[in-house]
């Protein structure tokens, strides 16, 4: 009998170590305190073991001390746990050490006893024909009781307090422990009062012990788990579906609910419903993929993940598939990427989108030719500067949607940059006189302002697929350029030629300097005439004799350098051979004039009068024998500064003559304003005007109307003797021509000048 509860009381105590060391280990942070109770049981547990096993009075003696001592640090490490376990921590430090000092001086008091006798002492009684000894109560005992069990009423209010202060979902945890509290005490004081030697109750200081490890330890709410997992799933925004082990639908949240369009609890349905929104799916495996669903602007796009959920065996017991509608999210993202791609003021594709859409097109469909439009606004700084930027940018709006509409379904187009805008569209779609007959009556109109706009089209056939497209641009832009003055036409195809001109332009410009100081570039002379024959003057032409290409016309490079400014460079070198020459002739005693030609250009690159005065006057030139021809193109523009300047010329002594009079738009009317001294009539340009008859009127009023105006007349282009007798008759004064010369060098010039004209003819 004493060997059974011997063994017993050793298994209890040697569990009740180990899970104290188990809890200590547990790194939870309640491990300590649980640990502490466990190891505090074991003091009582070998107390009573001692008491049941004495032979002897001391021993049992002993196993009482050890009994009531224990049970003291137990209800203190009880307290201690209580605390812990329900609140965290103490309370504050007076509320710990109060309990500390009440157990600590019952302790004292307990071990008192040894002196005064007054907390118990020892009686031997017979159970069961065997000797047991047992304790007799004293006044100290009746202390001891009054401590532990304050201490434990206090440790069973603050669990009552906590299990209806908590969450029904976390009150097992504490229900339990205090339920197995009350019980366990009732035990031991049933054993206590009948002063059983044999106390049956410590089994249950060790299942409380275990009961709280379990709890503090082990346990882990799963009704609580589940409760969060079950309302997590129910509360997320996406479509949550749950399928057992085979693969029937068995719950869905509200989302997925709504989204299959499921009868309430009908969940069989679901994978059914599954299927006939986004297709056959795979049950068994775990994967994600996406689903665009609806169409044009009802497109809807979604995300599909499956997972299973499988047991430590790897079996698997059911899986849940999310559904997330993606929709806004790839909108954003769509619309991210059409705002980087695309011009925000006309929705066009950006130059960047263009060229890649282009490249991709052409290496795609390489049997098809295709063409690029380059797209352009004349002066649309003027127009922003009269009538706003917000006209203007309502321009471009407007061409950007006669571009994206106007031209064919099939064009790809984008902003190149500012006003200009790039087409890519086969060539067989591409309607000429459609976009001629839009372009001419371009009228943009926002209901107060009206503006007719004027735009070039360049264009580029692709011959030449493996460019860069932006040479590509460059070829349609340089057709552009050809006509970017015109106001009659709209259109311009690159061509060949084209790029020739350009790469010519390049090649001579780079050489224009060095012609210069190598005197490549030099004055030819042309005679000009009186009436007797005799040598007048002559007209200053340019020419290049170019060291690889041979001898150059000016209408080889004079256009060019108009048109990157570089002719007021040669046009002073030429005034400067020309006031060379002039000066030796001066002081050769020579009377004849050289007439320089003006460059409508020059006046926009220098001070046209205070160069000539300068250059003039370095050689010691008089002014009467520099005549200076200028076009009527020059009075095309800042007409009032012009003319003070040839007025200020005139004044200075220099001869003004009006060149190739008759080829422009020059009223008749105009010359009687003009401050001009002479009248340079070309026959070729009237010839080409039309049939010869009416050519030789308008001559003979203009020599007429010079006569009248007081302005000598010359005509050049004089090829025939006929001419020249029938202009004489007209009342022309000097000539100029083939018929008498064609241009010369200096030195020819000389010669031809001494002999004389009438010799030569
Ligand atoms: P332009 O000033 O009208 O010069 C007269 C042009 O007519 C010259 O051509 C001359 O060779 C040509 N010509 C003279 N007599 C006849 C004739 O009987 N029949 C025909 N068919 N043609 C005749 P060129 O020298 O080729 O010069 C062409 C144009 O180049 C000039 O026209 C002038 O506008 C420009 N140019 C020439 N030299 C210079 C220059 O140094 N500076 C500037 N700015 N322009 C120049
Ligand atoms: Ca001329
Ligand atoms: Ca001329």
């Amino acid at each position: 009998m004493r060997e059974r509860y011997i063994i017993i009381f050793i298994v209890l105590a040697v569990v009740l170590l180990l899970s104290a060391f188990a809890a200590l280990r547990s790194r939870k942070s309640i491990g300590l305190s649980v640990s502490w109770l466990l190891t505090a049981l074991v003091p009582p547990v070998i107390g009573n073991m001692l008491i049941i096993m004495a032979e002897e009075e001391r021993v049992a003696r002993i196993g009482c001390y050890m009994y009531f001592v224990g049970m003291s640090i137990v209800v203190l490490a009880l307290m201690n746990f209580t605390w812990r376990y329900c609140y965290g921590k103490w309370p504050n430090t007076f509320v710990r050490f109060f309990v500390l000092f009440i157990v600590v001086a019952d302790c004292v008091q307990i071990l008192c006893n040894l002196r005064f006798g007054h907390c118990f002492s020892m009686e031997q009684i017979m159970v069961d024909g065997s000797p047991y000894f047992r304790f007799v109560p004293h006044i100290g005992q009746t202390v001891h009781r009054l401590v532990d069990y304050g201490i434990l009423a206090v440790v069973l209010l603050i669990f009552l307090i906590k299990i209806f202060r908590t969450p029904r979902i976390y009150r097992e945890r504490y229900s339990v422990i205090f339920l197995s509290l009350i019980l366990f005490s009732i035990w031991q004081t049933f054993y206590i009062i009948s002063r059983r030697p044999v106390d049956r109750s410590m089994v249950g200081f060790g299942v409380f012990g275990l009961l709280v490890f379990y709890f503090a330890i082990i346990y882990r709410p799963m009704r609580l788990l589940d409760s969060m997992l079950a309302n997590i799933a129910s509360e997320m925004p996406e479509a949550i579906l749950f399928f057992d082990a085979s693969g029937r639908g068995i719950w869905a949240n509200r989302p997925g609910i709504e989204l299959l369009r499921l009868q309430d609890g009908d969940f069989d349905k679901i994978p059914e419903k599954v299927r006939s929104m986004f297709g056959t799916y795979d049950e068994r495996e775990e994967w994600t993929t996406k689903r665009v669903l609806g169409a044009n602007a009802n497109l809807k796009y979604y995300v599909l993940e499956k997972h299973t959920v499988k047991d430590n065996q790897g079996h698997i017991n059911g899986s849940f598939m999310s559904i997330r509608d993606n929709t806004s999210e790839q909108m954003q993202f769509r619309r991210r990427l059409f705002e980087a791609n695309h011009d925000s003021l006309t929705g066009l594709n950006s130059r960047e989108r263009l060229y890649e859409h282009i490249r991709d097109r052409l290496e795609a469909e390489k049997l098809t030719r295709f063409m690029l439009m380059f797209v352009d606004i004349a002066d649309f700084k003027i127009v922003n500067d009269i009538f706003g930027t917000a006209f203007g940018d309502y321009v471009l709006k407007c061409l950007a949607e006669w571009i994206r509409t106007g031209i064919s379904e099939h064009a790809v187009c984008g902003r190149l940059a500012g006003d200009t805008f790039g087409v890519f569209l086969p060539v067989e779609e591409f309607n000429e006189l459609e976009i001629e007959r839009s372009l001419k009556h371009f009228v943009v109109s926002d209901g107060t302002i009206s503006h007719a706009v004027l735009v070039h089209v360049g264009t580029y056939e692709i011959t030449e697929p493996g460019l860069d497209i932006s040479v590509m641009f460059d070829r349609a832009h340089m057709a552009l350029m050809t006509i970017k003055d015109e106001y009659q036409v709209h259109i311009a195809h690159y061509d060949d030629k084209m790029r020739e001109q350009v790469l010519w332009n390049q090649h001579i410009s780079a050489q224009m300097h060095e012609a210069i100081e190598k005197q490549q570039i030099v004055p030819y002379l042309q005679p000009i005439v009186d009436r007797s024959g005799r040598v007048a003057g002559a007209e200053v032409l340019v020419r290049w004799m170019h060291p690889e290409d041979g001898f150059l016309a000016p209408g080889r490079f004079i256009p060019v350098f108009e048109q990157n400014g570089m002719i007021a460079e040669i046009d002073l070198y030429m005034w400067r051979c020309a006031c060379e020459i002039l000066a030796r002739w001066q002081r050769e005693g020579r009377d004849m004039f050289l007439s320089v030609n003006i460059s409508p250009k020059d006046f926009y690159f220098m001070d046209v009068a205070a160069t000539i005065r300068s250059v003039t006057k370095e050689f010691g030139v008089e002014p009467r024998r520099l005549r200076l021809e200028i076009t009527e193109t020059v009075m095309m523009s800042d007409v009032a500064r012009r003319m003070e300047t040839l007025a200020s010329l005139r004044a200075d002594g220099f001869i003004i003559e009006m060149d190739d009079f008759g080829s422009g738009y020059s009223s008749l009317n105009m010359l009687k304003d003009m401050p001009v001294d002479v009248l340079k009539v070309d026959m070729v340009f009237l010839k080409n005007a039309g049939n010869s008859e009416k050519s030789n009127k308008i001559l003979r009023s203009v020599l007429h109307l010079s006569k009248d105006l007081d302005i000598l007349s010359l005509t050049e282009g004089v090829e025939t003797d006929e001419q020249f007798r029938m202009l004489s008759d007209m009342g022309c004064s000097l000539f100029q021509g083939f018929y008498f010369a064609k241009p010369m060098p200096e030195e020819d010039f000389e010669s031809y000048s001494r002999k004389g004209a009438a010799e030569a003819i």
